[in-house]
């Protein structure tokens, strides 16, 4: 609706933008959303677009007033007055009226096939796929939209829910589902760790002693409820070279020292960071040759190498087989 664009700061001077809208669906009445820059733009782009609506509403609401007071028709059409999302009904006159669920998914599908997919787009996906990236962007992937859902942490969303000055209209049932989707992450994470493929890394090579040991899958009622205890009771952050269960993300491994990781007893990297690995020893290799770096310099380059070394003989990998 017109106005719902709320701005808030916070302590280290950050804005963070918030867009108010009623929720059908809930029951719950208003919501406050977080959204990013592109969202208020677009909101600006709809406030504009909805201007000439809104003005044919208000002269409808006028023209039936000049005919009948008690014209029913008249706080139907008053609910839609401030609306953004406006259209005009063909098959009521042209009667401009908020944008209905069915034309919105008849439109998305259209859209769809005018791009060229064939993918039968619906209103209901946009929120699990915000709960699913949220949720990614929680583990540690995705680490482009972190700072569009940096605030979208569990603690910091149930922190937002809680302000009684601000957020009280907050979307509880939307936190639910990014929980669900990050549990969800876990869950695929720890099943893959469970596989038969082989994991380097302090943690990860832990994982597979305890597994080769029947008594400790007897434990487990199932294949499932192992995973799903071990999700449970393990943090895990993905930061691109390893799954990270340290309790938080303050390691230097998961930025300037990346091959700390390897040998960590937090860490759990499996074949499928074998290219990243493979990346980064190439990239080490070249550095070798720069005459610049200095004896410590080289000398990190030669632990760096070994490091990565010692990820490849854990996974079983010869690194040499596909450098060059
Ligand atoms: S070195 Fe260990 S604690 Fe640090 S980021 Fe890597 S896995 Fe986590």
């Amino acid at each position: 609706m017109s106005g719902s664009l709320q701005r808030t700061q916070g302590d280290d001077g950050t804005l963070y933008h918030w867009m108010r809208s009623k929720s059908e669906k809930t029951d719950t009445g208003l919501h406050d959303w977080m959204i990013p820059e592109a969202g208020v733009r677009a909101l600006r782009v709809m406030e504009r677009w909805a201007k000439p609506y809104q003005a044919s509403i208000a002269m409808e609401i006028v023209e039936r007033r000049g005919k009948n007071t008690l014209d029913p028709e008249i706080p139907r059409a008053q609910q839609h007055r401030n609306a953004l999302f406006l259209g005009s009904y063909s098959t009521k006159g042209n009667q401009a009226r908020t944008v209905s669920l069915a034309a919105w998914n008849v439109g998305l599908k259209a859209f769809a096939r005018k791009v060229g997919l064939d993918w039968p787009l619906a209103s209901h996906q946009f929120r699990r796929k915000f709960a699913n990236y949220v949720a990614h962007s929680r583990f540690g992937d995705l680490r482009y939209l972190r700072e569009h859902f940096a605030h979208w942490s569990m603690d910091m969303a149930l922190g937002y829910a809680m302000d009684e000055s601000w957020g009280g209209h907050l979307d509880l049932d939307l936190y639910s589902e990014i929980q669900a989707e990050y549990d969800d992450i876990k869950l695929d994470t720890v099943d893959g760790w469970l596989s038969d493929d082989l994991l380097a890394g302090g943690f990860g090579r832990s994982i597979k002693q305890w597994q080769r040991d029947p008594a400790n899958l007897a434990i487990f009622k199932d294949h499932r409820t192992m995973v799903i205890s071990i999700a449970e009771s393990t943090s895990i952050r993905s930061n691109g070279h390893a799954w990270c269960s340290a309790d938080n993300d303050g390691c230097v491994g998961n930025t300037l020292e990346r091959t700390r990781c390897g040998d960590c007893n937090n860490a759990v990297i499996g074949v499928g960071h074998l290219r990243i690995y493979q990346q980064l020893y190439n990239n080490l290799k070249e550095l070798l040759d720069c005459r610049d770096i200095g004896e410590s310099g080289r000398l990190r380059v030669l632990r760096d190498m070994e490091r990565c070394r010692s990820v490849f003989t854990q996974l079983g990998y010869d690194p040499e087989s596909k450098t060059g």
